[in-house]
């Protein structure tokens, strides 16, 4: 029998081993907790949510819950659990927390073909022993010995320790009247209109630092602040060092010329796209700890973000997580290993994913690539038209550079055929063409006999 090990009982982790054990394989699931800890986790239950209990929204035409669907429609059992263990929490998906985590526990403790060892495993090497093929899904936590060994593997900077990302705004949000597509010092160089700008006049600019300034953060436990503001300035830190401090920096409006005054303006924040089909804006230099409710009201503030829509908040905690685009095939396998003659595959936040469902749907993933490449058989891609499809095609792409944890959203979706303007409408048609490109990939999956199995809803 082909034996699989998987470090990390959190939510890819356990999603992935009963997956793979209901599939007949012989699990071997490491998890280090209780015997050493993390600064998050409390307990030393599998599958412990470690912040929010909410597994955000059901609304079919959501990415959320587009992404819950194709958890239902492949069989998840972490999803189940947390149906199973769901508290009323409006049009969203939360859980008691205590009782959706022992439920899992529970579960692995007695399915018959996982074996679960509390310890903490402290290399790569060490986890591909005895295997066929392992899943990393050690999570944002990561020990340190694991990340140390996992970076020489990779290479030092293919590994981040801290996640500080700008927030993105969906294109068709802002007010393209007030913005001016222009890169800074077009004749140096630079290719002409990469970059969209913001122009903020004197009065508009000095209202925009005052709000920044007083806006509330984030209270961050001192294990995540004291290196990470030393990496990486958010810019209401930057903005506190004096009202003209970010006009010297992030908003600089040098080289840049406001085709509506003729003159360079005060100060500009610049958004560069984020994806291929100019669907989503990263702010450029805005990593912040705000709340997320204060960022919606403060960089509402910016000219031209009146209406922005966030695709993605902005971020700063700790967070380990693999250079995905470089090192991560579309079925979650490393693509180099240094050496090591055993697959490797890596699920759940340490690959680059953000979010609970995304961890749960990104072990479920990798299980299924594990169970294709052990049983011989060829796995159907997943199309780029779901919701997990969309995040992976993002997540792998070589192209991607300077990347950052993402949670699926529709930014990140290839855009329909037909542009539709009422953004309920719009919403309601991605989610259509995703369920029905989900419905073939599940056709597929049990063509070649991935699908339909004990595990399948
Ligand atoms: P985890 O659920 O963390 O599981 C990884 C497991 O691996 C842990 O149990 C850990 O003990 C174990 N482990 C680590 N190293 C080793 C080792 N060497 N040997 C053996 N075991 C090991 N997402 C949301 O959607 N909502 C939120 O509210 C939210 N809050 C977050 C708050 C913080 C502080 C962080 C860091 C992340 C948060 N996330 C949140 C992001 C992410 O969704 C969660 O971290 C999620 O739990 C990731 O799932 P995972 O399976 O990748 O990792």
């Amino acid at each position: 029998m082909k034996r699989i090990s998987i470090i990390g009982a959190g939510l890819a982790g356990s999603e992935a081993a009963l997956q793979l054990a209901d599939r007949g394989f012989s699990v071997r699931l490491v998890e280090m907790r209780p015997e050493k800890g993390t600064p998050v986790h409390k307990t030393g239950l599998c599958a412990e949510l470690v912040c929010s209990n909410s597994l955000k929204s059901t609304k079919p035409e959501s990415a959320a819950g587009m992404l819950k669907a194709e958890l239902a429609a492949l069989g998840s059992q972490v999803h189940a659990a947390a149906l199973d263990n769901a508290v009323a929490a409006g049009g969203a998906l939360a859980v008691d927390r205590e009782a959706f985590a022992r439920q899992i526990t529970q579960r692995i403790q007695e399915h018959p073909g996982i074996s679960l060892e509390h310890a903490e495993v402290r290399s790569v090497q060490q986890a591909c022993e005895g295997a066929d093929a392992v899943i990393l899904a050690s999570g944002p936590l990561t020990s340190d010995a694991l990340a140390e060994s996992l970076s020489q593997i990779t290479g030092s900077d293919h590994m981040a320790f801290y996640d500080a990302a700008a927030p993105i705004v969906m294109a068709d949000s802002l007010d393209m009247g007030k913005l001016f597509r222009q890169s800074r010092y077009e004749d140096a160089g630079g290719q002409v209109g990469d970059y969209l700008n913001a122009p903020f006049s004197r009065e508009e600019y000095e209202a925009f630092i005052e709000q920044l300034v007083d806006a509330d953060r984030v209270i961050r436990r001192e294990f995540e602040t004291r290196d990470l503001f030393q990496a990486c300035q958010p810019i209401e830190e930057i903005a506190r060092k004096g009202v003209d401090a970010p006009r010297f920096g992030t908003l600089k409006p040098v080289g840049l010329t406001d085709p509506a005054t003729g003159r360079r303006p005060w100060a500009a924040l610049q958004l560069r796209a984020e994806d291929a089909h100019g669907e989503s804006y990263n702010l450029v230099g805005f990593q912040t700890n705000l709340t997320f409710p204060e960022q919606k009201r403060v960089f509402r503030m910016i000219p031209g973000l009146e209406q922005a829509e966030f695709a993605r908040y902005g971020v700063m905690h700790r967070n380990t997580f693999i250079n995905a685009p470089k090192l991560l095939t579309p079925e979650l396998r490393l693509r180099s290993t240094g050496g090591v003659d055993v697959p490797v595959f890596v699920a759940g936040q340490l690959a680059g994913t953000e979010g609970y469902c995304e961890a749960i749907r990104s072990g479920l993933h990798a299980a299924l690539h594990v169970a294709a490449l052990l049983g011989g058989v060829e796995a159907p891609q997943l199309p780029v038209e779901t919701a997990f499809g969309a995040l992976l095609a993002y997540a792998t792409d070589p192209d991607t550079v300077d990347y950052q944890p993402m949670h699926v959203n529709f930014g990140i979706m290839e855009p329909l055929e037909q542009r539709i303007r009422n953004k309920g409408q719009r919403y309601a048609a991605y989610a259509e063409r995703g369920s029905q490109a989900l419905g073939r990939y599940c056709d597929e999956l049990r063509a070649c006999g991935l699908l339909g199995c004990a595990g399948e809803a």
